[in-house]
């Protein structure tokens, strides 16, 4: 299926001092595609999300977004980040700001809506995601849970084009991963395109539709889900496999 890039990364490379963290990445993802990135722990997985987001840069190689290079800085910089929204393990809300203002406070000041426009399309996002009854309430008194939901529902605020996730689950008690997992699977479903890194392996099987493993700063496999969990062809997806499933 030939899929219509939406994100493209060309022989990427970057180095933190000696230490060459991504390593020759090539890597397209598809609009409304669902591309789960796994790995062991400093294999270059946040660095990668944080590349396309901009939030590092790159020493050599391209990454676009819909077919235009990645903006240095400015105003265009911040219209990216609008556009590849990012949520990540911590949910960066702001404490002293109530749910609804946290959802409306970008609207505001990057898209330039009218309070109460914000207010009202928050409100509705904090629906999709469940929450909209507790719109009035500071971060501090949601579950952890909720309160990545909220994240969710303020990256959806921008209208991205997509959205990167960088173990959106990995600081959540247990029981409170899977209402995050179902919003995530449901912005799927609806067409969103998604770069996720988790540990989450049933997400990864159920929801990805590409499979991409890291190790030392490479990709070693880029495959459907049900090729790579039921064939690992590389030793290193094999072990880590064995030590995570
Ligand atoms: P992962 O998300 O897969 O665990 P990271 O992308 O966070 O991996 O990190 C990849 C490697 O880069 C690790 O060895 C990490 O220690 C190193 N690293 C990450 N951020 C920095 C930084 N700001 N400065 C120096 N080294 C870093
Ligand atoms: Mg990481």
């Amino acid at each position: 299926m030939a899929v219509d890039p939406l994100i493209e990364l060309r022989d990427v490379n970057k180095y933190y001092g000696e230490l060459h963290v991504l390593q020759d990445i090539n890597l397209t993802v598809g609009k409304g595609e669902v591309v789960v990135v796994i790995g062991p722990s400093g294999s270059g997985k946040s660095t990668l999300c944080r590349a396309i987001n901009r939030l590092e840069t790159i020493e050599s190689g391209t990454i676009e977004l819909d077919g235009q290079p990645l903006p240095e800085e400015g105003k265009a910089l911040a219209k990216l980040r609008a556009e590849v929204g990012m949520v990540f393990q911590s949910f960066n809300l702001f404490a002293h700001k109530t749910v609804l203002q946290n959802v409306s406070l970008a609207q505001v000041k990057v898209r330039k809506r009218k309070r109460e426009d914000a207010d009202k399309r928050s409100l509705e996002l904090l629906d999709r995601v469940g929450l909209a009854s507790q719109a009035p309430k500071f971060p501090a008194q949601l579950s952890g849970g909720q309160q990545q939901r909220v994240a969710i529902a303020r990256a959806l605020a921008m209208e991205p084009k997509a959205l990167l996730f960088d173990e959106p689950t990995s600081a959540l008690d247990p029981e409170m991963i899977n209402e995050v997992l179902e919003v995530m699977r449901q912005l799927a479903h609806d067409g969103m395109t998604m770069v996720v890194v988790t540990h989450e392996m049933g997400f990864a099987r159920s929801a990805a539709n590409r499979v991409v493993f890291m190790a030392d700063g490479r990709i070693i496999e880029d495959r459907t889900p049900e090729e790579f969990f039921t064939n690992p062809r590389t030793d290193r997806a094999k072990d880590f496999l064995s030590k995570i499933l």
